[in-house]
C-alpha cells in the first residue's frame, strides 16, 4: 500500500503532543516492511484556498507553520488521489480535523480532509464524500468547513460502548452510497490511549469495512493520520488499519 510522507514530519515542529519526537517514528517503524512510503510535496494555495479563508492561511504562515501544514495538506491531497486507484494512506502532521476555514485549534492548522476532497471534486473525481473519523475528538473543523456541502456525509460515532460504537460505524458505512470513503484517523481513541475504548484489532476491522464499501459503490478511499499519542501503540494501531485496508473485499 501506497503511504504518503515526507522526512520533515520527523520535525517537532510545537510543543504540542501531535509534533512530539519518536511519534513518526514509531509507526514508520511498525509499516514500514509492509508498505511503499513514498515522499509527499507540499500543497499550493490555490489548494489551500478551497477549504481556508486568505486570512486564515496567513495567519498560519505569521505563526512560522506555513511550510509544514502545506505539506501535511499535500500528502493529504497525494494520499486522496491514489485511494481513488487503490487504499492509500497519509502519514502526515500537523493534523487537520479541528481546523475550520478561518480558524483553529487542537494541534491542527490546515483541515487536510477538507482541502484533499475539495482537491477530487474540482477535478471531476468523486461525486459524494463519506467521512468516517474515529479520533476520539469530534472532528469539528471538518463539520464546519465539509458539513455544508450536499456531497459529503460525516460521521463521527458517539457511543461510549466499544460494540456499539462499532455498530454506528458499520450500520453508516452500510448505508453511504458515496464514491470516496475519507477517514481521519486518529489514534487516540485506543484502550491505552487518552480514550480508551477500542482494540487494535478493532482498527483492522474498521479498515475492512471501509475498504468493502469503497469496492460495493465503485469508488476509493483513503485514511489520514490525525491524533493518537502512545507511541508504544501508535505503530501497532496504523498498521492495523492499513491491514484492514488491504485486506477488505
Ligand atoms: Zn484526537
Amino acid at each position: 500500500m501506497k503511504v504518503y510522507f515526507h522526512p520533515q514530519f520527523y520535525d517537532e515542529y510545537t510543543t504540542d503532543p501531535a509534533a512530539e519526537t519518536g511519534r513518526m517514528e514509531a509507526i514508520v517503524k511498525e509499516i514500514t516492511p509492509f508498505t511503499e512510503i513514498i515522499t509527499c510535496a507540499p500543497a499550493s494555495e490555490d489548494d489551500l484556498l478551497a477549504a481556508h479563508t486568505k486570512a486564515h492561511i496567513e495567519q498560519v504562515r505569521r505563526v512560522g507553520l506555513f511550510e509544514i501544514a502545506a505539506l501535511a495538506a499535500g500528502g493529504a491531497i497525494q494520499a486522496a488521489q491514489a485511494g481513488m486507484e487503490e487504499p492509500s494512506f497519509g502519514l502526515i502532521r500537523p493534523p487537520g480535523h479541528h481546523a475550520s476555514a478561518n480558524s483553529c485549534w487542537g494541534f491542527c492548522y490546515f483541515n487536510n480532509i477538507a482541502v484533499s476532497l475539495y482537491y477530487l471534486r474540482a477535478k471531476q473525481q468523486i461525486d459524494q464524500a463519506f467521512i468516517l473519523d474515529f479520533d476520539l475528538h469530534y472532528g469539528d473543523g471538518n463539520v464546519n468547513i465539509l458539513g455544508k456541502e450536499s456531497w459529503v456525509e460525516i460521521l463521527n460515532p458517539e457511543s461510549h460502548q466499544r460494540d456499539t460504537y462499532l455498530e454506528e460505524v458499520k450500520d453508516a458505512l452500510d448505508t453511504t452510497r458515496a464514491d470516496i470513503i475519507a477517514v481521519s484517523a486518529g489514534f487516540d481513541h485506543h484502550v491505552n490511549d487518552w480514550g480508551g475504548l477500542l482494540h487494535t484489532a478493532d482498527y483492522k476491522t474498521m479498515g475492512q469495512w471501509v475498504r468493502e464499501t469503497a469496492i460495493r459503490n465503485g469508488g476509493g478511499c483513503y485514511g489520514l493520520l490525525e491524533g493518537g499519542y502512545n507511541h508504544k501503540v501508535l505503530g501497532k494501531n496504523v498498521l492495523a488499519f492499513l491491514e484492514g485496508l488491504q485486506t477488505g473485499k
